[in-house]
């Protein structure tokens, strides 16, 4: 049996709290490796090692900062392959999903290589008579990530590279579900030449994230995960003081006009709304087509093209539409989802729920699943299914579409599409969703664009990557300076006038 290790101070290191997890093959459903579940005592140590840390690095000029990164770009693309395919073999997407994955990491580590520009501060001469005032950004200390299942690359990567390139170190705190790239990608951080102790991966559940939560050396976290724990999470950060910003689940919209081309509209609910089985915060769960005949037009057009989704392991080759889902549970839970959308009385037009994959019976396999005639109430509209699980609500007018969408509680990504540009524009203006797509169905923002939900899909005032994570990750210092020029005879020296 594989054993998962820490990655503190530089080296792999072998739990010690005694307590363990199965990390799955979602593919046969087969335990392929345990990770540690580390206590506080472990915790403490990889905080300690990183405040030692991260002094010499804090003081680092930005240029060797983001020296490392841009060697931590070739390094990751020497190694994509590998990455991805042990990616693949415990989270069960596809390999070319899995590159996407890591690739759209990648992007960040190749913004924050852009680090001696963001990080200059501003200046003002002559701010009062000999008096300049600037300010300058500092790191904050050591900080903390706490990351999802679903993309065990790319989201540890918005976090640890823009708070690196910053000067913080950073204990990350994977998903104990696919936890062996994490730790990949500090080793590879290493080989790019980051010193010892400024990323630490330390494996955990609860008893790990309270501890970060509660330490007072971590002065800041960023956590991605399901609603109810990044709430938990928030609450609990922000009473002890911290920087906290958290990203939670989504319910995404797509809003198809009666003049939109449906041929790409159905094109992109295929990717959208079953790629990388629904395992994607920023996968299309509901369909909204506008007015009887659009919907009946999207469901002759959709419902053939679920019926044939090809679904396989990741082993099977390139071509397949998704994988199975990452555990047990979340193959019961999308089970039990899609019961009770049968129940509450909705028309189940293609029923994936007794699909099963030849050869890897085990495996945690689940077919496309399409419903029609959702209404508001039912708890498949209302809730993150988090599977390959699409719904469709049938709206009268355009009013009727927006309103749905703006009246859900979640509020990570919405689309429209329509040929119509007026449409388009007072879509994007009033909608209350943070991420929009006009004819695009995943619009996941560049690395030079901040990724964020509204409503409860986020919680606190900056994004993830982009220019909003470089405030994030760092604090602002605003110095006066009055030069001898400006000291005149009798002048309180410590209160400046500014005239
Ligand atoms: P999750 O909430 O179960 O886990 C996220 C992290 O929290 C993991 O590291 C986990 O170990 C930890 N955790 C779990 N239970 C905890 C508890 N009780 N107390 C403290 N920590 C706990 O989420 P998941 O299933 O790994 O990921 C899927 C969810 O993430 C979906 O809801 C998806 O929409 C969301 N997501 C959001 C974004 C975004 O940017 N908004 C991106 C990706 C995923």
């Amino acid at each position: 049996m594989r054993n998962i290790p820490h990655y503190i101070n530089g080296a792999r290191v072998e739990g010690t709290s005694g307590r363990t997890a199965d990390v799955f093959n979602p593919a046969t459903g087969e335990v392929q490796a345990q990770v540690p579940l580390a206590n506080a005592s472990e915790l403490n140590a990889a905080i300690e090692s990183a405040k030692k840390a991260q002094v010499a690095w804090g003081a680092a000029n930005p240029q060797k900062r983001a020296r490392v990164m841009m060697k931590f770009v070739d390094l990751l693309n020497r190694d994509m392959h590998k990455l991805a395919e042990m990616l693949s073999s415990e989270h069960g997407k596809t390999v070319p999903d899995a590159k996407g994955d890591v690739q759209r990491g990648l992007e960040v580590a190749e913004f924050c290589i852009g680090a001696p520009h963001l990080l200059k501060g501003e200046f003002t001469e002559g701010a009062g008579p000999g008096i300049d005032m600037h300010s300058v950004k500092q790191p904050l200390g050591v900080v903390a990530g706490i990351t999802p299942f679903n993309f065990p690359a790319m989201i540890p990567m918005w976090k640890f590279c823009p708070a690196i390139a910053c000067g913080n170190a950073f204990i990350l705190k994977p998903s104990e579900r696919d936890p062996s790239v994490p730790v990949m990608l500090a080793e590879l951080m290493s080989e790019a030449g980051l010193p010892d102790g400024l990323l630490q991966v330390v494996h955990g559940d609860k008893e790990a994230v309270d501890g970060l939560l509660d330490h007072e050396d971590i002065m800041a976290i960023g956590f991605v995960g399901s609603t109810p724990i990044a709430e938990y999470v928030y609450t609990r950060g922000c009473a002890n003081g911290k920087r906290v910003q958290c990203f939670g689940g989504a319910k995404n919209h797509m809003i198809i006009m009666p003049d939109a081309d449906m041929d790409q509209a159905v094109d992109a609910l295929i990717g959208a709304g079953y790629g990388a089985a629904g395992e994607r915060c920023m996968a299309i769960s509901v369909a909204v087509p506008v007015g009887e005949d659009t919907a009946n037009r999207l469901m002759e057009k959709l419902t053939p093209r679920v019926e044939n989704l090809k679904i396989a392991p990741y082993t099977a080759g390139d071509d397949a539409d998704f994988g199975p889902l990452v555990t047990k549970e979340a193959h019961e839970r999308v089970k039990g989802y899609i019961d009770a959308g049968v129940k509450e009385g909705a028309t189940l037009a293609v029923d994936g729920r007794e699909f099963k994959m030849q050869g890897y019976e085990n495996g945690y396999f689940i077919g496309g699943c399409l419903f029609d005639n959702v209404t508001k109430d039912m708890s498949i509209y209302k809730e993150e299914i988090f599977g390959p699980v699409l719904s469709v609500v049938r709206a009268q007018d355009y009013e009727e579409g927006l309103d749905l969408a703006m009246s859900h509680e979640y509020g990570n990504g919405v689309a429209i599409f329509t040929r119509d540009g007026d449409t388009a524009r007072d879509f994007a203006a009033r909608i209350n969703i943070g991420m929009v797509g006009i004819n695009v169905p995943i619009p996941v923002p560049l690395a030079y664009y901040t990724f964020g939900g509204w409503k409860r899909s986020g919680f606190g005032d900056l994004n993830q990557h982009g220019p909003d994570a470089f405030k994030f990750y760092t604090r602002t210092k605003t110095i006066t300076s009055r030069w001898p020029s400006g000291i005149k005879e009798g002048a309180e020296f410590s209160i400046p006038t500014m005239d």
